[in-house]
C-alpha cells in the first residue's frame, strides 16, 4: 500500500470566500480564520474528512490578502501551484460580484490542465440569487456548483463531487502505524540526495510530464518493522521554474509537509550553515508539536578536526534555543557517512513523541523536583502542585493540578520540563504543559 493522500486546492480571487469555505470544510480543525485585515494567514493546509475519506485541503491564496496591485500575477501563481500539486482544484468565484476579467484569465489556464477542476460559485445565499450562476457557464469549466459558504449551503454536494473526482490509486484512509517524515531544508541542501540515499536507488524526481511530479512528493517505504512516508519538499520545486524564485512558496511547501508529518527533518548544508528559512520551518515544527531532527548534510565537504562537531553543535543550539531537545546527526548523502542514523533516529524520536509515562512515576518525579527546588511564590502565596498526569501524546502533554494559575511561572515550568526529560527522555519532541486549578 502507499499513503498517497489526495490533495485538493482552492483557488480564486481575494474576497470570493475561499477562507470561509476552507474553514467550513476543515470543520473542527479551524485554523486560518483571521478577522484582522492584512494579517498573513499561516495555516493554509488542513486535513478534511468526508464520509470516512481523508484528503488534504490547500488554500493557495492565503498568502497576501492585501496586495491588490499584483492580484492577477498572484492568481496565476496560485493556479500554477494548484495544477502542480493538486488532484482536484476548486475554482471559487463570487456569485454576488459576478464574472470578472481575472476569473476568465484563470479559467483559461485551468481549462488546459488534466486535473479535474470544479467551478464553485460562492455567496449564493438564497434561491433568489441562483440566476447569478448562469453567467459562469461562460468560463467553460462545466456545470457550476452553487454554494453559500457563509450559510454552509451546498457543501455536501460539493464534497461528494470532490471525492468522486479523486484519481484511482490514492489513499484516503488514515493509517496510524506510518511514521510521516517531512524532509525540509533550503534548495540544494541535499534533500533529494538524502531521500534517494535512504531509498537506496536513483529515483527520478524531475519529470517533464504534467501531473507526474506530485506523485514523487511522497514516498512510502517499509524498512524492518517500520513503515515510513517520506514527504519530500524538493519534488515540486524542480518543475515550476516560474515560482521557483518566490521564497514564500518554498516555505509554504515546507509548511504543508510539516503539517502532515510526525517527524520533521531539518536538512542543513554544512558548508552554508543555518538559513532564515530553516529557523522559520523549525519554529513551525516546534509550534505544531512535531518531533524534530537536525540533519547536517555534506559533512564530507567540511575540513574537520576533533572540535568541529562540537562547534557545529554549539552553533545549532544557539540558533535554535527553543529546540534543545532535537538530536543532531552529521551525514553525507554523497559518501554515505552515518546515513543509517537518520531513519534510526526518526524511529526513536517518533516513539518518544508518542510515549506515555505512568502517572505514579510522573508524580514521583514531580514530587522530587518540588522538594529540590521550591515552586515560586507571589505576595506570600506559594504555587502548590498537587499532582500531575500525562494527558496527551504527539506531542506529550502534561496537566498539572495546582492551587492558583496566577502563580505559575515560565522558568519553573522549564525547570519541571528539564526534570521530566532527565527522567523520561522525550528526546526529539517538544512537550506541553497545561494547568488546572483545584481548590
Ligand atoms: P477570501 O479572500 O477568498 O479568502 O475570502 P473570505 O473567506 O475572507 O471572504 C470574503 C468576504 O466574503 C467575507 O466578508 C465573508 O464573510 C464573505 N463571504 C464568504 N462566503 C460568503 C457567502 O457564502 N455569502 C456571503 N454573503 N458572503 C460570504
Ligand atoms: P535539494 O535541492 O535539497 O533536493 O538538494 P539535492 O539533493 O538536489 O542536492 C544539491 C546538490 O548538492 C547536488 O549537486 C548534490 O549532488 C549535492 N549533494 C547532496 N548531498 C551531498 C553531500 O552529502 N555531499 C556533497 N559533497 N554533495 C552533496
Amino acid at each position: 500500500m502507499s499513503d498517497n493522500r489526495p490533495v485538493v486546492a482552492v483557488v480564486g480571487r481575494p474576497n470570493v470566500g475561499k477562507s470561509t469555505l476552507f474553514n467550513k470544510l476543515a470543520g473542527k480543525r479551524i485554523s486560518i480564520v483571521e478577522d484582522t485585515p492584512g494579517v498573513t494567514r499561516d495555516r493554509i493546509f488542513t486535513e478534511v474528512e468526508w464520509l470516512n475519506k481523508y484528503f488534504t485541503l490547500v488554500d493557495t491564496g492565503g498568502i497576501e490578502p492585501d496586495s491588490n496591485d499584483i492580484i492577477l500575477s498572484q492568481m496565476r501563481n496560485q493556479a500554477m501551484l494548484a495544477m502542480d500539486m493538486a488532484h482536484v482544484i476548486l475554482f471559487v468565484v463570487d456569485g454576488k460580484a459576478g464574472l470578472t476579467a481575472a476569473d476568465k484569465e484563470v479559467a483559461q489556464m485551468l481549462r488546459k490542465t488534466n486535473t479535474p477542476v470544479i467551478l464553485v460559485v460562492n455567496k449564493i445565499d438564497s434561491q433568489r440569487q441562483f440566476d447569478n450562476v448562469y453567467d459562469f457557464y461562460e468560463l467553460g469549466l462545466g456545470v457550476p456548483f452553487a454554494i453559500s459558504s457563509a450559510n454552509s449551503m451546498g457543501l455536501g454536494d460539493l464534497l461528494d463531487e470532490v471525492v468522486a473526482n479523486f484519481p484511482e490509486g490514492l489513499n484516503t484512509e488514515y493509517d496510524e502505524d506510518i511514521i510521516r517524515v517531512a524532509i525540509t531544508g533550503k534548495p540544494n541542501a541535499g534533500k533529494s540526495s538524502i531521500l534517494n540515499n535512504i531509498l537506496g536507488e536513483e529515483r527520478v524526481i524531475v519529470s517533464p510530464i504534467a501531473g507526474t511530479t506530485r506523485d514523487a512528493i511522497d514516498t512510502y517505504l517499509e524498512k524492518g518493522d517500520h513503515k515510513f512516508l517520506l514527504i519530500d519538499t524538493a519534488g515540486l520545486r524542480r518543475k515550476s521554474k516560474i515560482y521557483e524564485n518566490v521564497e514564500k512558496y518554498s516555505v509554504i511547501r515546507s509548511m504543508s509537509a510539516v503539517d502532515r508529518a510526525d517527524v520533521v527533518l531539518i536538512v542543513i548544508d554544512a558548508e552554508q550553515g543555518v538559513t532564515e528559512q530553516d529557523t522559520k520551518v523549525a519554529g513551525i515544527a516546534h509550534d505544531e508539536g512535531k518531533a524534530c531532527l537536525f540533519v547536517i548534510n555534506k559533512w564530507d565537504l567540511i575540513e574537520k578536526n576533533d572540535k568541529t562537531m562540537s562547534l557545529y553543535t554549539k552553533e545549532i543550539r544557539e540558533k535554535f534555543p527553543f529546540m534543545a531537545y532535537a538530536p543532531i546527526v552529521f551525514v553525507s548523502a554523497k559518501t554515505n557517512q552515518r546515513m543509517n542514523k537518520i531513519l534510526e533516529t526518526v524511529v526513536y524520536i517518533a516513539e518518544e513523541h508518542a510515549k506515555r509515562v505512568p502517572t505514579s512515576t510522573l508524580n514521583d518525579v514531580i514530587g522530587e523536583a518540588v522538594l529540590l527546588n521550591q515552586p515560586p511564590s507571589d505576595k506570600g502565596k506559594r504555587l502548590k502542585i498537587y499532582y500531575g498526569s500525562q494527558t496527551g501524546t504527539q506531542p506529550p502533554k502534561f496537566t498539572l493540578f495546582i492551587n492558583d494559575k496566577e502563580l505559575t511561572h515560565f522558568s519553573y515550568q522549564r525547570y519541571l520540563e528539564n526534570k521530566i526529560r532527565e527522567n523520561f527522555g522525550f528526546e526529539g519532541t517538544p512537550v506541553r504543559f497545561d494547568y488546572k486549578e483545584k481548590r
